[in-house]
């Protein structure tokens, strides 16, 4: 790609969904935005494999949501099992949107699709750069590159990840926790008995595993175990589900397309703004993977903060940009908070508790109302801004 432009409107570290989302969004309004990632390439591995409604709501916004939808795989229901019991049934179908389901799709994939989107616009990302240095003036921030090279930006936003060197300067607190356990994360062929379109969270002593269709005959399997193997093998894998998932036919794993673990944080940054430093996605929030939320969330993120800063780059006041904190950071809060209980209620190690547990979420399976509350956060839903309820 050509030579980095020395000046711009904004600055955006980091070329994952959330990035490449926000730059899409600006150019699409005319703002001038370079974005710099410090890979040389993109990432090319499954990770987030879940799309939810409401992002497939925003990204309607950019005439992308029926080309993913077109690459993916269709769930309206996830279920809560015991191996071969269902506790409890979550149905999309009835969902007040236009997406009443799941769409289960790796995220290289998404990726792949808004890089394209984000060309259609007019735009590009620049790699290998890695940002090392921010200076912070009355008139802007002057970003240092890895190469020696400076770019001039008006604002700079930071979705570079959970480790995110954006927050780090800004000096902005992440608190939280780490989990103890980690997690296994495959990308299989399976043979079993279950239907191909539905997501299964098994609960046991051990950990929640769940196994969820992809793509190409592919499933995903994600377990929290005490300890994962740096990378998972078969035999591995069908001892997690040999444990964990249905009895009456088991599961049998033909093959493992790729696999990894990873160890999950729930943390939540005390502010998303620090002057003319922005944060969005896993920059700003990690939580556990349960529910699938991580990506969904930084890519509204992504889409709240593009309409803000386009505006304040059009005129508005600043204060237009203490907006975005206010509507995405109870969102991530809110997000956190119910991953963790999923975690935690799914863990329960003793086998009383776990019975109790059990009875209860078979009552509950029983009340309309919590399907649909459940329905609605999954989906993020429940997370629309009020002019759009
Ligand atoms: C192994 C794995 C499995 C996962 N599984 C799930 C899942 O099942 N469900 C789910 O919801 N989420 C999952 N996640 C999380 C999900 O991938 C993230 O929530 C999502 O990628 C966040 O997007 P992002 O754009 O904020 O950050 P990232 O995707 O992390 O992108 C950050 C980008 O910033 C770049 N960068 C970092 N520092 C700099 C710098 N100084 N200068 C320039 N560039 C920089 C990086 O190269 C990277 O491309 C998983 C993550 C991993 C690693």
């Amino acid at each position: 790609m050509s030579d980095i432009p020395r000046s711009t409107d904004v600055l955006i570290a980091g070329a994952g969904p959330v990035g490449l989302t926000l730059a899409t969004v600006l150019a699409d309004a005319g703002v001038d935005a370079v974005v710099v990632d410090q890979a040389a390439e993109a990432a090319n591995t499954s990770r987030a494999a879940v799309v939810h409604a409401r992002t497939l709501e925003v990204l309607r916004e950019l005439d992308l949501a029926d080309e993913l939808i077109a690459q993916g795989i269709v769930s309206s229901r996830f279920t809560v099992r015991e191996h071969d019991q269902v506790l409890l049934t979550v149905d999309f179908d009835e969902l007040p949107t236009d997406f009443p389901f799941a769409l289960l799709v790796p995220q290289d994939v998404t990726e792949r699709l808004l890089t394209a989107r984000l060309r259609k616009a007019g735009g590009d990302v620049y790699r290998p750069y890695r940002l090392t240095g921010l200076d912070v003036d009355a008139g802007g921030v002057r970003g240092t590159l890895a190469s020696g090279e400076t770019v001039r930006a008006r604002y700079v936003v930071g979705c570079d990840g959970m480790h995110s060197f954006v927050r780090e300067q800004t000096g902005i607190e992440f608190t939280g926790d780490s989990y103890p356990e980690s997690f296994v994360l495959a990308d299989v062929r399976l043979s079993w008995s279950e239907p191909n379109d539905q997501v299964a969270l098994y609960f046991s002593a051990d950990g929640v595993t769940v196994v969820a269709p992809l793509p190409g005959g592919r499933h995903r399997i994600v377990a929290t175990v005490d300890e994962a193997p740096e990378k998972p093998g078969l035999a591995a894998v069908q001892a997690l589900l040999d444990a964990r998932g249905p009895r009456r036919q088991p599961a049998r794993v033909d093959e493992i397309v790729w696999s990894s673990r990873f160890r999950v944080h729930h943390r939540l940054a005390a502010h998303y703004r620090s002057g003319r430093l922005l944060l969005a996605g896993d920059a700003a929030h990690v939580h556990s993977p349960a529910g699938g939320q991580g990506m969904n969330t930084g890519i509204q993120d992504a889409v709240t903060l593009g309409h803000k800063l386009t505006a304040v780059l059009q005129g508005a006041a600043e204060a237009v940009l203490d907006e975005y904190e206010a509507e995405r950071r109870p969102v991530a809060e809110e997000v956190v908070a119910f991953t963790h209980r999923m975690t935690r209620v799914a863990t329960v190690g003793s086998a009383p508790l776990r019975g109790v547990r059990n009875t209860a979420l078979r009552a509950l399976d029983w009340i309309p109302a919590v399907h649909r509350t459940m329905a609605m956060s999954l989906s993020e839903l429940a997370n629309r801004p009020a002019e759009e309820r």
